[in-house]
């Protein structure tokens, strides 16, 4: 799963350099395709469920499975999210980012800026001793203290020979009544999405595409994290950064 993750987000580095105002976002499918052949990896979401891209890119207001397409053009100011993930050997990667597109707004950067945080803190409880709600909690108390409003439609998960095992992860505390303790060798996908405004998403005619009922802002960041007896282990850091522990 390291190599799954190392491979899979090399790919999310090189979409995500090619973000730029003017840019039509069937490039970033384009990308994906091309390095999952030339790493011999598949892309894990194409065709899971039947979606059909390689890439989730989702624009603004998209808070999910948006598609990438060749009409679609992004403009300075807009914010942009990927989530992608590789099969490599049977096992899967699974990663998301929220980048501004160009000089955005101070609001659109804080609402990155602490679904950021939010993501590093849940990842800050993924250890023996803690509990599946301990996650679900610090990234709930975080995202409302800042007062953004945690997506509850979509959940994290957790990962390995399939994209999404058991168990789901909330970005807010709904699992106190069946306390889950985290143990060494898990591996989970957490994934915090926030809103600018309501929580509540309605999906697009084309079935997938999950939107903000009002159209404010949304953004989601993910990270797999290895759960160790020495502590979480980020296994989908950008290159160069290793294999952290928080
Ligand atoms: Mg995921």
């Amino acid at each position: 799963m390291r190599e799954a993750n190392r491979i899979g987000v090399s790919i999310l580095d090189a979409i995500c350099s090619e973000v730029r105002p003017g840019v039509a976002t069937i490039r970033f499918e384009e990308i994906a395709q091309d390095l999952c052949r030339a790493c011999h990896v598949q892309p894990a979401f194409h065709g899971y469920d039947g979606f059909p891209f390689a890439v989730c890119c989702s624009v603004n207001e998209e808070v999910v499975h948006g598609f990438p397409s060749a009409t679609r053009l992004l403009h300075e100011g807009d914010i942009v999210s990927f989530d992608f993930g590789v099969i490599y050997e049977g096992f899967y990667s699974d990663c998301a980012r929220t980048l501004g597109v160009g000089e955005i707004s101070g609001q659109a950067r804080r609402l990155i800026r602490v679904t950021e945080e939010c993501l590093a803190l849940g990842i800050a409880e993924a250890r023996p001793g803690r509990y599946l709600h301990d996650i679900s909690r610090s990234v709930q108390i975080h995202a409302e203290k800042n007062g953004y409003a945690v997506i509850k439609r979509f959940v994290g998960h957790g990962v390995g020979r399939k994209l999404h095992e058991k168990p789901e992860i909330p970005n807010f505390e709904a699992s106190r009544l069946y306390p889950l303790p985290l143990k060494a060798g898990m591996v989970l996908a957490i994934e915090p999405m926030l809103a600018l405004g309501t929580c509540e998403v309605e999906i697009l005619p084309d079935t997938w595409t999950a939107v903000t009922k009002d159209r404010k802002l949304a953004a989601h960041c993910e990270h797999s994290v290895a759960v160790t007896s020495r502590g979480p282990e980020i296994l989908s850091l950008p290159a160069g950064k290793g294999y952290g522990a928080v």
